[in-house]
């Protein structure tokens, strides 16, 4: 008996002992340890924010309105929807001309885009052929043509740092690409032939000049020997990656394939290594 209450007394005391080292270590923390303890808050939040942000883009009907009159829609390329927050939209004006982002669209069909820091001029090569757009201007380049919009009230336009051209545009890719809405209206859709060959394609033999509306395009086309070219990107300056999400239609879930641009690691994006 006398050896219980000793081994209780003794356990009261440890805990007490603990409790007490505890509320110091509490007090007063070592300059790392509270350090650490941040990163960890940090990241908990950065984590939170995450939840939050699925949650939310679950919760995402579409078609919506932004609260600025557009309509706005799911992007979703050859039956692939893109992971972006820019969203096609259309305009009450014209319901039908469908407005996208070049650079998701751009990035989606295996190229990246060099803009400029306010994304009002975007500049890339597909097969050769150099890709020029510039917000408020009705002509786009695209190698040997300029694209001029009949209507030249209809230009791209720059909405939250991205650039959107009108749905014309993207028409001429190729003979046979065609821009539409998906069948309950929630998706605007691009449907592409175009195949992009990589080393002909991405960033290697532009420069940021090309983002001066002033500067010529040339011959419309970048002939490059390759020298230069990112080994692991192969120039396009990075790839896509496709993944499964779940979303609500007509109230139940149903399994999409995703695609999301990744910058390449080794280039950073630019396509070229020195
Ligand atoms: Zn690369």
């Amino acid at each position: 008996m006398k050896k219980i209450v000793m081994f209780c007394f003794l356990a009261v005391f440890c805990a007490a002992l603990c409790a007490c080292g505890q509320g110091v270590t509490k007090t007063v923390p070592p300059p790392e340890q509270s350090a650490k303890s941040s990163v960890t808050a940090d990241q908990m939040l950065t984590k939170e924010a995450k939840l939050n942000e699925s949650a939310s883009e679950s919760v995402q009907d579409f078609p919506f309105e932004d609260g600025e009159g557009r309509t706005r829609y799911r992007l979703v390329i050859n039956g692939t929807e893109v992971e972006t927050k820019n969203y096609p939209f259309t305009l009450p004006s014209e319901p039908n001309g469908g407005y996208y982002p070049i650079e998701d669209v751009l990035n989606f069909l295996g190229v990246a885009c060099l803009t400029n820091d306010d994304h009002s001029a975007l500049v890339t090569v597909i097969n050769g052929d150099i890709i020029r757009v510039f917000a408020n201007s009705p002509t786009l380049t695209y190698g040997k043509k300029p694209i001029s919009a009949v209507n030249t009230n209809t230009v791209p336009v720059v909405i939250d740092g991205a650039l959107y051209v009108p749905s014309f545009l993207l028409m001429q890719l190729s003979d046979s690409s065609v821009v539409d809405f998906s069948g309950n209206r929630s998706a605007a859709t691009l449907g592409t032939d175009i195949v992009v060959d990589v080393p002909t394609s991405g960033l290697v033999g532009v420069d940021s000049s090309m983002l001066e509306q002033s500067t010529p395009s040339g011959s419309g086309q970048v002939v490059t020997d390759g020298a230069h070219r990112c080994k692991k990107c192969g120039g396009a300056g990075g790839y896509n990656e496709q993944y499964f999400d779940q979303i609500m239609v007509n109230g139940r879930w149903q399994q999409i394939t995703k695609s999301r641009w990744r910058h390449c690691p080794v280039c950073g994006g630019r396509g070229d290594v020195n």
